[in-house]
């Protein structure tokens, strides 16, 4: 909702003044009028509800009490000082307890006046208390409660800076009392008429005094959901117009023809057919990329779907038409093995291909830098160095970005720069990500989606064990390489600082180092404490067969592709995330061989730590398990969410409130096929939304 009034600075809200004003800012990011509106409450209290003295205990949330209060008595001295009060009704009595503001309190309670207070219910040496309750007289209209007036009563978010000030959940909500007062009748929709018709949302003012003032639950039901639709839509609105500025503007290199590159790797080093989900995927890539528009394209699939093969034959093409590719990823490691794999398998069709990471030797990284602006190097595989300025192209036609959500919208820009012409761009997630967080984090990308496997693939069989259980792991892992297959044991290592998991690794190793003892097995170790060049030399062991068992921590867990390795034992398995367990798993089941992944756990577990294990054990299905991965830890929690425009949803929760996103995305993208330039009258509002987003920057969450 914009309007002048709510880009009134706060500070001029009867009940503010310039202290108040400070601390909003301060605590809330409120500015003005609109920021205050738009600080909803967290929950509602259902003021229908009392409890009674006595049924009071410490366990409950917070609590609301009718009653009298009488005892003031101020104990200690100065600084240590508190004032206690007995709150009494016909059950019993409760004790209440202030450390602050402590005058004021004393005044304003006396005696003979009935309270209602809020409060969340402690245990302190035995008895219950109530610590800074929230006290008010019993209004006099309050027998006719249940009829007219708002049975939930609001609470809203403070601080302790904000209640030393007298800004507690109640004087919030009397500020937004005072405010919707003020608000006109007759204030502009945000949102076009036609849309509200047609969902039947609920009006905009309405919306606004039903959220903080609800006058039933229905009312507050419909206010949510408007609400919620409004956010929800204007951020799919800002997306996809994005995605239309671009297609609009950004032209893109044409690649017009499929040539020898392309070709000859097809006809001669190709190992196998292209799944029919990979043929499709590349048909889309080679349309976009063909169109004159720049391609902006996410491409999902599987672990082990074979993202990396469709993402080097896109690269093929950009340089069948003469351009330069590049590759980037996530970590070193990752960029060593794609750069590994390239060379591999475009070896002999004359393409020069080079590394560039933040580890490069200058001598070395000069000549790099030199050769991509002469041209001499056609793909250029690295991390983030990539980015950097110095980095130049004599003509860069496609960016591959292979990523586990890591690259922000900025970081990714920054790479479309690097030419004249914009290159195209293809974003691959390294696990799959469910729909509606896709739908927020690339909602200006158009999206292919490899939805099969490789034929010949055995699904790899997954069991849940007990640490206790580990010697008939073992007595298992001895059966395999007596059958000539290869093992990992994975150990938790969140953080490379960790020297608790650094011992647990070590420990492992060596337990293993025993019962697998030499000459008759060979254990490799590797993890992210080592040289670069000593964690190679581990590598390269294991990757041609001459140690059995492979002991790391997670730098395993993106690519890696070992086919012959068919056995992933994970220990504390509990301690890993979804994704990652899945991802984990996904580095065996590589070749035709039946494979295992062993989940090893303590005894006791956490209900979201069973749920990961059980998930595991029940399906393979990335997307699935992307989706109950989101369900546990919530969209804000999963990383590199924080620079989307998640963070600005205040009540849309894009785990709970797919229908309502489904719908906000539909209805944006049904008006910007209509009026892509948002000319029509009936858009006028969503121009202006986009005016003042322009002229306000940043600050703009603020007054949205
Ligand atoms: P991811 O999608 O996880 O990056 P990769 O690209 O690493 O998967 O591919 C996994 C494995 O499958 C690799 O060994 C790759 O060579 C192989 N592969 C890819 N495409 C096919 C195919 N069409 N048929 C058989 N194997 C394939
Ligand atoms: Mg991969």
């Amino acid at each position: 909702m914009v309007q002048d009034i709510f880009e009134t600075p706060i500070e001029f809200l009867k009940g503010v003044g310039p202290r108040k004003a400070e601390i909003l800012q301060k605590e809330l990011n409120i500015f003005n009028f609109g920021g205050l509106i738009h600080h909803y409450p967290f929950r509602y209290v259902d003021r229908s509800k009392f409890y009674k003295a006595r049924e009071v205990n410490e366990a409950m949330p917070y609590i609301q009490l009718r009653g009298h209060i009488t005892n003031l008595q101020i104990i200690g001295e100065k600084r240590g000082q508190r004032l206690t009060a007995l709150f009494k009704d016909e059950t019993g009595m409760i004790e209440l307890v202030w450390f602050k503001s402590i005058p004021w309190v004393k005044k304003f309670i006396d005696a003979k006046t009935e309270y209602i207070i809020f409060g969340k219910p402690n245990e302190f040496n035995g008895r219950i208390n109530i610590v800074h309750p929230e006290i008010e007289p019993v209004p006099l209209e309050f027998s006719t409660l249940n009829s007219q007036l708002s049975i939930f009563s609001p609470v809203y978010n403070t601080s302790e800076k904000m209640k030393a000030q007298f800004l507690d959940s109640r004087a919030i909500g009397k500020l937004q009392k005072t405010l919707i007062a003020l608000l006109p009748p007759n204030i502009p929709e945000s949102i076009p008429e036609n849309l509200i018709t047609d969902l039947k949302l609920m009006k905009g003012l309405d919306a606004l005094i039903n959220i903080h003032i609800p006058t039933s639950n229905d009312n507050l039901k419909k206010a949510e959901f408007r609400l919620k639709f409004e956010e929800l839509f204007f951020l799919q609105l800002e997306l996809l117009k994005l995605k239309v500025n671009r297609k609009e503007i950004n032209k893109g290199v044409v690649f017009s023809k499929i040539g020898d590159f392309f070709n000859n790797f097809y006809k001669q080093k190709l190992p196998f057919d292209l799944t029919n989900a990979q043929k499709k995927v590349l048909k889309e890539i080679r349309a976009d990329m063909g169109s004159g528009k720049q391609m902006n394209r996410l491409l999902q699939g599987d672990v082990g779907s074979g993202k990396t093969l469709v993402a080097l034959m896109s690269l093929l093409i950009a340089l069948d038409n003469g351009f330069q590719a590049c590759l980037m990823a996530p970590t070193e490691l990752l960029v060593a093995q794609h750069f590994a794999t390239l060379n591999k398998m475009l070896d002999g069709l004359g393409i020069k291909i080079a590394m560039l990471t933040g580890s490069n030797k200058t001598k070395k990284r000069r000549e790099i830098l030199e050769q991509l602006i002469n041209g001499e190097i056609h793909i250029v595989v690295g991390t983030h160095a990539l980015i950097e300025e110095s980095v130049q192209f004599k003509n860069l036609g496609l960016v591959v970005i292979d990523e586990q959500h890591r690259f922000g919208v900025e970081q990714r820009s920054k790479l479309w720069h690097k030419s004249d012409i914009f290159p195209h761009v293809m974003v691959m997630t390294a696990t799959p990500i469910p729909r509606t967080l896709a739908m927020t984090l690339y909602g200006d990308l158009d999206t292919s989606v490899i939805d099969e496997l490789p034929p010949g693939r055995t699904p790899v069989t997954t069991v849940h064990r007990f640490d206790s259980n580990r010697l008939r792991v073992f007595g298992f892992m001895k059966e395999q390489i007596k059958e000539g297959r290869q093992v990992y044991v994975v150990y938790p290592l969140i953080d490379e600082s960790e020297t608790l998991d650094y011992k647990d690794l070590m420990d492992g190793f060596e337990s293993i180092s025993r019962a697998f003892p030499m000459p008759e097995y060979h254990v490799s170790i590797v993890h992210g404490r080592m040289k670069a060049d000593v964690r190679d030399f581990e590598m390269q062991r294991f990757v041609k067969g001459e140690t059995h068992i492979m002991v790391a921590t997670t730098v395993i867990e993106v690519g890696v592709d070992i086919p012959n390795a068919s056995v992933m034992v994970i220990e504390s398995a509990e301690r890993f995330g979804l994704s990652q367990l899945h991802q984990l798993r996904g580095r065996v089941g590589r070749g035709a061989k039946q494979s295992y992944c062993i989940l090893m756990t303590s005894f006791k577990l956490s209900a979201d730590a069973k749920t990961r294990i059980e998930t595991m054990v029940r399906t393979t299905d990335g997307f699935e398990i992307a989706e109950i991965d989101m369900q546990l830890r919530g969209p804000g929690d999963i990383a590199g969410t924080q620079q989307s425009g998640i963070t600005n949803l205040r009540l849309a929760d894009i785990t709970k409130d797919t229908q309502i996103l489904n719908l906000a995305r539909k209805a944006a993208q049904n008006i910007l096929e209509h009026d892509p330039h948002l000319t029509n009258p009936s858009n006028k509002c969503l121009e202006d939304y986009f005016k003042i987003k322009r002229r306000v920057g940043s600050k703009w969450e603020r007054i949205s």
